[in-house]
C-alpha cells in the first residue's frame, strides 16, 4: 500500500484566493504534498496548468452554486451551472458528465464578523448520486468557531489548534446516516484555502496562507501501486481512490497523518481481505487492524454510526463480530491534555 498526502478545495486568483496556481504548487511541494485540487467559484479557468508542477499532481475542478449548497465537481471538462432550487438536478449532471461530486462544507455556521454573517450550509440533502462530502473544513469549521473576538484573536494569534477540535458532529452523523442507508459515500477533508489578504492600516496580513492550510487538515490517499509520473495516469490513480474512498483525512497539525492503515484481515490466513473504501462479503475469521503514526493516539472503531471499541495505543486488531458499515477513527493524546480528533478514515463495507 502506498499513501500520498494531499489538498482538498483550493481557491486561487482566478476566483476569490490570492495566489496563481503555480505559486500553490510551489507551497503544496514545499508541505510535502503530493497532489492538490483546485476548486475555483464556477470556473475551470485553470484547467489548462492542470499538471505535474514541482512533484505535486495539480488537478482542476470547480465549486458549482454560490448562494448554498457548494458542491465540489472534480473532472470536469467543461463547466456546468449549479442548481441551488433542485441540487439533486445538479449532482445527477455532475455524474453524467463523468465527474465525481463533493458537498462542501454542508453544516456551515458562518461568523457574526464575517462577511456580514453569511453562512454556504446544505439544506436540500441529495439522495444518491453524489461521491462524498466534506466533513472538516478547516476554513468553514474556522469561521463558524469566530463567535467572540476576544475567544477568536487569542486562538488566531496564540493557539489555531485548539480552535479546530473537531469535525462538526453534523456531519458524521450525516455521513454515517448515508453509508448506513447502503451508499459507499467517500469522507474528505479540506482547507478552502484562499490566503485572504486584509489590510490593518500599513500592515497587511494574509489570514491563513496557503503553506499553512497546507499543514492543517489533509486527505491522504491510498493506492495499490505507486502515483504514476505520467499526469494523465495519476490523475485517473487519483480520482480513482477518491471516488473508492480509499482515503483517511487528517489534522496533521496535532500531528502528521501518514503511516496510517486500515484493513480487514482474514484471520486464519493472515492475508488482507479489504481496505478502507472497500466492499467485501462477510465471512467468519474477520479482523479489523488499525495502526496509528503515533504511541499517544486512542483508536476508535465505529460500526453503523455507533462507537463499537475503543483502545489506548497505536494498534488495534478487533474481530468483526457482524456484518456493517465499519470506519476507523484515531484521537491523538496531547501531554497534557485529552485526546483530540485526528484521524478519520472511509468504512470497510462488510456486507451479508
Ligand atoms: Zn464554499
Ligand atoms: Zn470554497
Amino acid at each position: 500500500m502506498f499513501t500520498y498526502p494531499g489538498n482538498i478545495h483550493i481557491h486561487t486568483t482566478y476566483s476569490d484566493g490570492t495566489g496563481t496556481v503555480e505559486e500553490i504548487a510551489a507551497h503544496a511541494a514545499a508541505a510535502g504534498l503530493k497532489y492538490i485540487v483546485v476548486t475555483d467559484h464556477e470556473t475551470l479557468a485553470g484547467l489548462p496548468e492542470e499538471g505535474l508542477r514541482q512533484g505535486v499532481a495539480v488537478l482542476v475542478g470547480a465549486e458549482l452554486n454560490r448562494e448554498s449548497h457548494h458542491y465540489l465537481a472534480l473532472g470536469l471538462e467543461r463547466i456546468i451551472p449549479g442548481n441551488v432550487e433542485d441540487p439533486q438536478e445538479m449532482v445527477d449532471r455532475v455524474r453524467r458528465a463523468g465527474a465525481l461530486g463533493f458537498m462542501a462544507h454542508p453544516f456551515e455556521t458562518g461568523s457574526p464578523y464575517i462577511d456580514g454573517g453569511k453562512s454556504f450550509p446544505w439544506t436540500r440533502f441529495p439522495k444518491s448520486g453524489f461521491t462524498g462530502l466534506e466533513i472538516w473544513n478547516y476554513s468553514s469549521y474556522w469561521r463558524g468557531r469566530a463567535t467572540s473576538i476576544p475567544k477568536t484573536l487569542y486562538w488566531f494569534l496564540f493557539n489555531r489548534k485548539a480552535a479546530v477540535d473537531r469535525p462538526p458532529p453534523e456531519g458524521l452523523a450525516l455521513w454515517d446516516d448515508y453509508t448506513n442507508r447502503g451508499l459507499k459515500v467517500t469522507a474528505i477533508g479540506s482547507s478552502d484555502a484562499h490566503a485572504t489578504r486584509i489590510r490593518l492600516g500599513p500592515i497587511v496580513v494574509e489570514v491563513f496562507p496557503y503553506r499553512f492550510l497546507f499543514g492543517a487538515i489533509n486527505t491522504y490517499l491510498c493506492f495499490r501501486e505507486t502515483m504514476s509520473s505520467d499526469f494523465d495516469e495519476a490523475k485517473r490513480q487519483i480520482y480513482e481512490a477518491l471516488r473508492e474512498g480509499r482515503c483517511y483525512l487528517s489534522f496533521d497539525q496535532l500531528h502528521p497523518g501518514r503511516g496510517f492503515s486500515f484493513a480487514a484481515i482474514d484471520s486464519g490466513s493472515g492475508r488482507e481481505a479489504a481496505i478502507m473504501g472497500e466492499e467485501i462479503d462477510w465471512r467468519e475469521g474477520l479482523h479489523l487492524a488499525v495502526r496509528s503514526p503515533a504511541r499517544r493516539a486512542e483508536i476508535r472503531i465505529v460500526k453503523n454510526g455507533h462507537l463499537a471499541c475503543r483502545h489506548s495505543g497505536e494498534e488495534l486488531e478487533y474481530p468483526v463480530p457482524a456484518p456493517g458499515v465499519y470506519r476507523a477513527e484515531v484521537y491523538y493524546r496531547p501531554r497534557p491534555g485529552k485526546p483530540r480528533p485526528w484521524l478519520y478514515a472511509n468504512p470497510i463495507y462488510i456486507r451479508k
